[in-house]
């Protein structure tokens, strides 16, 4: 669903700037609006959400998707966690629909889908791995990369119940806003993939603006 917000970009407390196959891992406090701006279009923004105050309470796709009975993300959706509680609320979305059925590119499955001279190719796995290898204040594991949302990528789900990854939907400047219902982590690998149509063949730089 297509949702304007009702906030000025020029009026946020923070600006991060994620360059295209870099991770980005933050803390955002209970009650802050957040927004993922896909700057240049067709981008993949891979993320995980934690509770800050105990991360074995993480994003979960199962719930979500079983609760909103729907399987994209868009304006209106609750985000939960695996104890079933809201964790974060969609509350503006140009985009339309954003994925979380696909799961992240590893270097494994770049090797089963692609050719297994892609092993050594930069993946999103490999870059949240390096985000809680390099911050251990947030107190994450290799266990805890888990479900996670693909923000901006088209993975249409086929009459024959299936899934295939589509050119993007999405577009230069636009974005997902989100509110925080609990402390959260938020863990972004703004996806490095070259092998298929997520990032359009050529991954780009998305924003991620704070309120609070
Ligand atoms: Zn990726």
């Amino acid at each position: 669903m297509i949702k304007e917000s009702t906030l000025n970009a020029a009026d946020a407390s923070q600006v991060f700037n994620i360059d295209s196959g870099d991770y980005f891992i933050r803390n955002i406090p209970a009650g802050s609006t957040f927004r993922i701006v896909d700057l240049e279009g067709n981008q993949a923004a891979d993320t995980l959400f934690y509770n800050a105050n105990d991360p074995a309470e993480r994003y979960s796709a199962t719930d979500t998707i079983r609760e909103q009975g729907n399987v994209y993300l868009s304006a209106g959706s609750e985000l939960r966690t695996n104890q079933n509680n809201v964790m974060i609320e969609i509350v503006a979305d140009t985009c339309g629909r954003h994925d979380t059925l696909g799961g992240a590119c590893a270097t494994e499955s770049n090797t089963v889908r692609y050719d297994l001279e892609k092993r050594c190719m930069h993946a999103c796995r490999d870059s949240w791995m390096l985000a809680i290898a390099e911050n251990p204040e947030y107190g994450l594991s290799k266990r805890d990369i888990s479900h996670n949302i693909n923000f901006f990528m088209n993975v249409p789900v086929t009459e024959a119940g299936g899934l295939t990854f589509e050119d993007g939907i999405s577009g230069a400047g636009k974005y997902v806003e989100m509110v925080a219902k609990m402390d959260i982590i938020i863990l972004i690998s703004n996806c490095p993939q070259l092998n298929n149509p997520c990032n359009g063949y050529n991954p780009t730089p998305v924003d991620l603006l704070v309120w609070n």
